[in-house]
C-alpha cells in the first residue's frame, strides 16, 4: 500500500488558511474540459454542456468513521474520495471534479496535512477528477473532512434506485465482506498493541483485507464495461452499507420484492476463512458489513446472455412484486425475511 513518510513537524500557524490552501493544492493538474474555472475564484466554473450533473457528498468523522490509530492520513484521504466516486459510478455517471474540506486540530502539523492531501491527490490522478475547491477551518477536537464529487452522464445512460421490475436479476461486482473483516482485524491488532506495545502483529495473511479496508477503490471500469456489453442497469446502487441494505433500497425506491440466494453471495476465500477465526457467520458479514463499494445493481432477464461468464459479475437473486416481500433464500432452503441489520435465523411465516 502507500509508505508513511512523517518525519518533520511545521506548525499549521506557519502558513495561515489561504497559505495553507495554496501549499496544499499547489501541484493538481486539471483533467477536464468541463473544468472551466478551478481553484483560485470565489466559486468553480463547470460546464457540463447537454449532459446531466450528479452531485453526492460525505462527511468522515474522526472517531466516528475513522480511527488514526491505523488509518494512516495517506489512505484516509484516499478513501474519502473514493467513498464519493463509487456514489457517482453507482448513478452509470462519470466523476469529473471533486471539492474537499476539512478541519482540523493544531495537534496536526503541516506534514500530517500534506500527507492527507497526497492521498487525495493519488485518487484525484488515478481516478482522473479535478480537485475545484474547498475549504479548512480549525476543529476543536479531532480531524473531519468532507468530499462533495460532480460527475455528469447522458441522460439516457443515469440509473437510478427505482427502476427495477418483477423477474429482473440482481447482480453484484467483485465479493463482499472483505473490508469489514480487515476492519475486526486492525481493531484486533490495536487492542493487542494497547496490552503489548512491542508485539510485531503478522498482518500476512490479512492483506487483503486490510487493504480493501484501508484502500477501497471505487468501480470505474464497471460503467464502461456494462456500455461496452450493451447492458444498461434498470437500477443501481453501491454498497457502502452492507449488500442487504443496499437490496432493501432498491427494493423500497422500485416498490419491488426480492429473492437473494445465500449461497450465491460472492465471498473471497479470506473473508471465509478469517470469519472461522473471528467464529462469525460469513453471510451475516457480506449482508451487514460495509464499505465494500462494489456495485449492486438489476438487469433484465434478456441481459443475462450478455454478462453470464463474465468474473465481474455475480448473480445473486432476483426482484418480484412488492407484496412478495423481500427474502433470503438460505443453503438450507429456508426463506427468511431480508432485513437491514444482521439476519433474523427464525424460518418465515408461511402466508
Ligand atoms: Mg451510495
Amino acid at each position: 500500500m502507500f509508505e508513511n513518510s512523517q518525519e518533520s513537524r511545521t506548525s499549521l500557524s506557519e502558513y495561515g488558511e489561504f497559505g495553507l490552501i495554496d501549499h496544499l493544492t499547489k501541484n493538481l493538474k486539471i483533467n477536464h474540459e468541463s473544468t472551466i474555472k478551478g481553484i483560485g475564484d470565489d466559486a468553480a466554473v463547470l460546464d457540463f454542456k447537454d449532459e446531466r450533473a450528479v452531485v453526492t457528498t460525505d462527511l468522515l468523522i474522526e472517531g466516528v468513521h475513522f480511527d488514526l490509530s491505523y488509518m494512516p492520513l495517506k489512505h484516509l484521504g484516499y478513501k474519502a474520495v473514493m467513498v464519493n466516486l463509487s456514489d457517482v459510478y453507482a448513478m452509470n455517471a462519470t466523476p469529473k471534479q471533486i471539492t474537499v474540506s476539512f478541519a482540523v486540530s493544531n495537534r496536526f502539523p503541516v506534514e500530517a496535512l500534506e500527507e492527507l492531501y497526497a492521498g487525495i491527490q493519488l485518487a484525484a490522478d488515478l481516478y482522473k477528477v479535478d480537485v475545484v475547491g474547498g475549504d479548512t477551518s480549525s476543529s476543536t477536537s479531532g480531524l473531519i473532512i468532507s468530499v462533495t464529487a460532480l460527475g455528469s452522464a447522458k441522460e439516457e445512460d443515469v440509473v437510478y434506485r427505482s427502476g427495477a421490475q418483477p423477474n429482473d436479476l440482481l447482480v453484484v461486482t467483485g465479493d463482499l465482506g472483505a473490508a469489514y473483516m480487515g476492519l475486526q482485524v486492525l481493531e484486533r491488532e490495536k487492542e493487542v498493541f494497547k496490552v503489548n506495545p512491542q508485539s510485531q502483529p503478522d498482518l500476512e495473511p490479512y492483506t487483503y483485507l486490510i487493504e480493501r479496508q484501508l484502500k477501497p477503490e471505487a468501480r470505474k471500469d464497471i460503467p464502461p464495461l456494462l456500455k461496452a456489453l450493451d447492458v444498461k442497469p434498470t437500477s443501481m446502487i453501491d454498497i457502502s452499507d452492507g449488500l442487504s441494505s443496499e437490496i432493501i433500497h432498491i427494493c423500497k425506491k422500485s416498490e419491488k420484492g426480492v429473492y437473494l440466494y445465500e449461497e450465491k453471495i460472492p465471498l473471497d476465500p479470506a473473508v471465509i476463512s478469517v470469519c472461522e477465526e473471528f467464529k462469525i457467520d460469513s453471510t451475516t458479514i457480506a449482508l451487514s458489513g460495509g464499505e465494500d463499494y462494489e456495485l449492486l445493481f438489476t438487469i433484465a432477464q434478456s441481459d443475462f446472455e450478455k454478462i453470464k461468464g463474465n468474473p465481474n459479475f455475480t448473480v445473486i437473486g432476483h426482484m418480484a412484486e412488492e407484496k412478495e416481500g423481500m427474502h433470503l433464500i438460505t443453503r438450507a432452503n429456508q426463506k427468511i425475511p431480508l432485513i437491514a441489520r444482521g439476519w433474523n435465523a427464525m424460518k418465515e411465516k408461511e402466508d
